[in-house]
């Protein structure tokens, strides 16, 4: 079995780590109800897109 040459330091093992975000990629705000949406994507609690009403 390969074993690891060094132990990942503190830091290293935190740097890595930045990139392991909470939020989803592809979510925004929507622009006008503010909840967060699926980006290019009808808003669903809202139901606008491009500042038009689609879903009524
Ligand atoms: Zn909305």
């Amino acid at each position: 079995m390969a074993v690891p040459q060094r132990r990942t330091s503190k830091t290293r093992k935190r740097m890595r780590r930045t990139h392991f975000k909470l939020e989803i990629p592809g979510m925004v705000k929507c622009e006008s109800c503010g909840e967060h949406k699926l980006a290019h994507r009808v808003c669903g609690s809202c139901g606008t897109y491009k500042g038009k009403k689609i879903v009524q």
